[in-house]
Order: structure tokens, then C-alpha cells, then sequence
């Protein structure tokens, strides 16, 4: 089986590369055009001949434009990127007949209530990012191509950028630090993702029927503020050194940002533990995996 992987370089996408390996001929793409293969998802057109000459048996696009903020000034190349490119992708794996296996967020949610989200509650992002993700799940299932969807929520890898490293290196400068309290959520080891996407394709691959959407996130929730004090005090117990004497939890509302974020950042992944007899693990030991692993422990 050949799978085409694109956005190998992103955390999810880095994870990928591994957990895929082993399921068939892995073809995995960034954003540069290498042996002819484009995997740039503001060329649709060459997107589409990307998978029109690899002739995949499954798509997995752990590529997006994920600069929550940016895309408030740059809704047009979010689209494209997140909406129009996942039609693109939806309409060759139709074509071909080939699975799509694609991510998207809480942020098609509106955040409110404190009630974990399920599959089928009514959507309304918030935010233009949280827009473009929810085109790109409209347009897959709108075009009959087998796929599987995970939203996920606040993803952190040893590789790239996130808010746990974010956080280690603001508490190794600063006395005191000032962190949002009422925003809730699970972070999302991007190991755990790719395992999971691997074991889920196995499964679907016998099982069609298994098709559709479904949340993947850590068990547990947290809000940053209960996050950033995890962090702080694993890398403390590690013997790092950190000029932290104090983390202050603040309102949203405190902390103006481009775009809005919603509170309620809850999934219900009662459907995939379900439906994939999967276990996910509590956000803690994800967490303290990464780090352990970032402090060279
Ligand atoms: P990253 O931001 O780590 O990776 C995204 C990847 O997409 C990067 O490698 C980036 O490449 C690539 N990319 C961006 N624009 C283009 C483009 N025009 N053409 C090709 N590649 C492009 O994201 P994650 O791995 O964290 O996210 C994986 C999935 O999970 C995404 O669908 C995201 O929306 C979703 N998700 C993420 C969350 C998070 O907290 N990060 C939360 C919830 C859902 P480059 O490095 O070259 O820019």
C-alpha cells in the first residue's frame, strides 16, 4: 500500500513519518516540489497532480496553516491551505478511490459550556483559523471520499514549537509569570496522534464502516495555567534552574490576542476509545514524556 503523507515537518507530521513507516510505502512531503511531487497546499493544482502520479491508497494531511493569530489578517491563504487544499485532496481520494486522513480542531466549536464536545454538537468557530478548519471537514465529507477526521487540541511535540517549551523558556528568564486560567482543554502528545492514525488505518482498512469523525485528545483536562505549573514544577524536580518564584493565573480577557479562543476546549473521545478499542492516556504522562525527553533527562 502506498501512502502520500503531507506536512511531514509539522509536529504531527514528524510523528507520522514514523508511526506510518511501517504500514507500506510511505511518500511523505513538505512544502517544496522534490522528484516532480509538490506537496504545497497553496498550489492546488499541483497538489492535485502530486496525487494524481503518486496514485496513493491513503492521503494522510497532517499539513496546515496553523498561525491562529496570523490567520485573522491572512483568511484567504487559511483557506486555501485548510479549506480549499482539503477539498483538492477529498476529490482525487475520491477519485481514486483511496482513503483521506485529515485533522482538524475544537476551534470549530464556540467554546462555551463546560460540557466535553461531542462529534455532533453544532459547530461555530470562533475565530478565522477555527472557519478554515471546519471548510476543510465540510468540503472532505461533502465530497463521499472515505476519510477519518480527528479534531484534536493543544498538540505539543519534542520537535517544534509549543507552549510547554514556550513556558520552560519564559520560567528560566522571568520571576513571574502571568497564565490564562479559564481556557480548558487537554494538551495532545503528536506521538500519541500518529499512533493512533496508524492504528485506526489498520483497523479501518478491514472495517469501512469505521469511517468518520472522531476526537482524539489526551485524557483529563487542564486550563494553561494548571499546564504551566505541570511544566514548571517537572522541570524543577529535574534540577533545571529557573528564575520563576511565582505563576499568576489570569482571565482570557486579561490577555487580548488577535483572535479570539475559545474556553471550552473539552473533547469527548468516548467514540474513538469505542468504535478503535483504544486507551488514551492522561495528558500528564504525555507531558511529562516530552519533557523529560526536551531536558535531556
Ligand atoms: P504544525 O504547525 O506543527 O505543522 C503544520 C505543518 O503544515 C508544518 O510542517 C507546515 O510547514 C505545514 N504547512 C503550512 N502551510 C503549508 C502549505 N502551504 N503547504 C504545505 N505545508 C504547509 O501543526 P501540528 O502538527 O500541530 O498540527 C497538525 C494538525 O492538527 C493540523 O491539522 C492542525 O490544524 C491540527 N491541530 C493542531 C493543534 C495545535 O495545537 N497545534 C490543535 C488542534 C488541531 P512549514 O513548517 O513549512 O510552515
Amino acid at each position: 500500500m502506498k501512502i502520500l503523507l503531507l506536512g511531514k515537518n509539522g509536529q504531527v507530521g514528524w510523528e507520522l513519518q514514523r508511526s506510518l513507516a511501517p504500514l507500506g510505502e510511505l511518500i511523505a512531503l513538505d512544502r517544496h516540489v522534490v522528484g516532480g511531487l509538490c506537496g504545497d497546499l497553496t498550489n492546488l493544482d499541483a497538489l492535485r497532480e502530486t496525487i494524481r502520479q503518486v496514485r496513493p491508497g491513503v492521503i494522510v494531511n497532517a499539513a496546515a496553516y496553523t498561525a491562529v493569530d496570523k490567520a485573522e489578517s491572512e483568511p484567504e491563504l487559511a483557506d486555501c491551505v485548510n479549506g480549499q487544499a482539503s477539498r483538492v485532496m477529498a476529490e482525487e481520494a475520491a477519485a481514486l478511490g483511496a482513503w483521506l486522513i485529515h485533522y482538524s480542531t475544537d476551534y470549530v466549536f464556540s467554546g462555551q459550556g463546560s460540557m466535553p464536545w461531542q462529534e455532533a454538537d453544532p459547530v461555530a468557530p470562533v475565530n478565522q483559523y477555527g472557519a478554515s478548519k471546519l471548510a476543510g471537514e465540510l468540503a472532505i465529507t461533502a465530497s463521499g471520499c472515505k476519510h477519518l477526521i480527528f479534531r484534536t487540541s493543544w498538540v505539543y511535540g519534542a520537535r517544534g514549537n509549543n507552549f510547554a517549551k514556550t513556558m520552560l523558556r519564559l520560567a528560566k528568564d522571568r520571576e513571574t509569570l502571568s497564565v490564562i486560567s479559564d481556557q480548558i482543554g487537554a494538551p495532545t502528545g503528536a506521538d500519541l496522534i500518529a499512533d493512533v492514525t496508524a492504528l485506526a488505518i489498520q483497523q479501518v482498512m478491514h472495517s469501512p464502516q469505521l469511517a468518520g469523525l472522531y476526537h482524539l485528545a489526551a485524557s483529563g483536562e487542564v486550563s494553561w495555567h494548571g499546564y504551566a505549573c505541570h511544566v514548571v514544577g517537572l522541570a524543577q524536580s529535574c534540577g533545571e534552574q529557573l528564575a520563576v518564584k511565582a505563576i499568576n493565573p489570569i482571565v482570557t480577557t486579561a490577555y487580548p490576542t488577535p483572535a479570539r479562543r475559545p474556553l471550552n476546549s473539552r473533547l469527548n473521545t468516548q467514540k474513538l476509545r469505542e468504535n478503535f478499542s483504544l486507551h488514551l492516556p492522561d495528558w500528564q504522562s504525555g507531558v511529562t514524556r516530552m519533557l523529560t525527553e526536551v531536558l535531556n533527562k
